[in-house]
């Protein structure tokens, strides 16, 4: 039974009708829908049911639940010092890509020619310069995603035939994703060459014959074999007379000092690879895409494909490709270059705002890596914030949220990946967490 006291209390619970009519809530219904505002308010009349809230906090306490956007994608600021983090969406796109994404966001002449008022090709912007930018690719296709790239390719240039891989170079990408099982699906048949260390041409020149669909070179972006090793290069394999496929992963266009090590599609094609596959957000720092570069015939053959329709990518991607392409440096591009005084002076300066506030902290040097795009085994002096480990779940939750590392029982907050104008933002979300933490202690 409800006493009398808690009967009069919920009859000044405000009814929901009444609350959606308040200004703040029919502003909030335009910007996010009315089943979020709704739900909102519903859990703030259920807290002063239960007598957690007094029926006249109910409107305060709904207007301050709303979420941010009508989407669950939260953005995170990323202090883990992994520079493309899959987890965290790769890269981040460059303002230039973000104004791109938005003009393109409505209607947008993605397949129309506005002088003539005709049908033209879908993402000719995108193709023309990926053309600028690898100028020995004679066309250029973009597809969903790198995977989807090697699908295609798989598809189109070895229906039912044999595609020639090194055992070295049979690699599981990210979460499970098997690149032999990816092939293997499209019914191509793999054909194995050589041994996890060692593969030689006259391995690949033994299994060629009229079942070759195609000769598959795989760069191993997430790891390194040392020691006693050899492997073919592309201009070896193309002497061999059969189609040179190179799967690159990274998407690096051509030769980057910073990253000897890693193929790029300028190089592999001018090495007589027909076609190079690789991906849109890992080193080219732009949105998920599938880059696929090389022989006039063979991308026609591609394009024609029935299954590239089902590969085919959105307006936004293409708008943020061609920005990327044609644009200033990515903010990726920029993560792997910035000195590591200058992260220095930057983290001295966040530790000296965060002791100010009472947040105990310290400057660490440290290491960050290229991640999930390339660059295995490269390690980038980095500078962080260490904080209190107990620190890391209040920073996810925050808006943004702060994800960091955790690393001999401290909570790194490696500066690389923080784009230095959230560099405050960074610090009032540390300070916003430490208090919190404070609280609940
Ligand atoms: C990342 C990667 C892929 C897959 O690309 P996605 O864009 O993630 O689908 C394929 N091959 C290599 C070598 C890669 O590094």
């Amino acid at each position: 039974m409800l006493s009398e006291h808690d009967a009069e209390s919920r009859r000044r619970i405000p009814g929901t009708d009444t609350l959606l009519a308040e200004p703040r809530f029919t502003a909030a219904t335009s910007a996010l829908g009315r089943d979020l505002v709704k739900a909102a308010i519903t859990q703030a009349q259920d807290r002063a049911r239960r007598g957690e809230i007094t029926p006249e906090d109910v409107g305060d306490t709904a207007a301050g639940s709303l979420p941010p956007r009508a989407s669950t994608l939260r953005p995170v600021i990323n202090a883990t010092g992994v520079v493309l983090h899959t987890n965290l969406g790769r890269a981040p796109l460059s303002p230039a890509a973000v104004a791109a994404v938005h003009a393109a966001a409505g209607h947008t002449d993605v397949e129309y020619d506005t002088d003539t008022g005709r049908r033209d090709l879908r993402g000719r912007g995108v193709v023309d310069a990926l053309g600028a930018a690898v100028p020995s690719a004679e066309a250029a296709h973009v597809v969903n995603n790198g995977a989807a790239a090697l699908v295609l390719a798989a598809t189109a240039l070895a229906p039912g035939q044999e595609v020639v891989v090194s055992r070295g170079e049979l690699v599981e990408i990210g979460d499970g994703f098997r690149l032999p099982e990816l092939l293997e699906s499209t019914g191509a048949v793999l054909r194995e060459v050589g041994t996890t260390n060692r593969t030689r041409l006259d391995d690949y020149r033994a299994v060629l014959g009229p079942d070759t669909g195609f000769v598959l070179k795989v760069h191993p972006s997430n790891f390194v074999i040392q020691g006693f090793t050899s492997s073919v290069s592309i201009r070896d394999l193309a002497q061999l007379g059969a189609t040179v496929v190179a799967d690159l992963g990274s998407g690096l266009l051509s030769p980057d000092p910073l990253l000897p090590d890693e193929p790029d599609a300028s190089s592999a094609l001018a090495d007589g690879a027909a076609l190079v596959t690789g991906s849109g957000d890992k080193l080219l720092g732009g949105p998920q895409a599938g880059l696929l570069l090389g022989r006039a015939e063979i991308i026609e053959q591609l394009r024609r494909h029935p299954l590239a329709r089902a590969l085919r990518v959105d307006k936004l991607t293409l708008a943020a490709l061609e920005a990327t392409l044609r644009g200033p440096e990515t903010p990726t591009w920029a993560a792997l270059r910035h000195d590591a005084a200058e992260l220095h002076a930057r983290a001295e300066e966040l530790r000296d705002g965060l002791r100010q506030d009472g947040v105990t902290s310290e400057t660490v040097e440290t290491a960050s890596v290229v991640g999930g795009g390339g660059g295995p085994g490269l390690e980038l002096t980095s500078w962080a914030v260490a904080v209190d480990p107990g620190l890391a779940a209040p920073l996810r939750q925050h808006e943004p949220a702060v994800v960091g590392r955790l690393e001999r029982d401290r909570l790194l907050l490696d500066l690389r990946c923080v784009p230095s104008d959230q560099d405050s933002t960074l610090r009032s979300a540390v300070v916003s967490a430490w208090h919190r933490q404070a609280r609940s202690e």
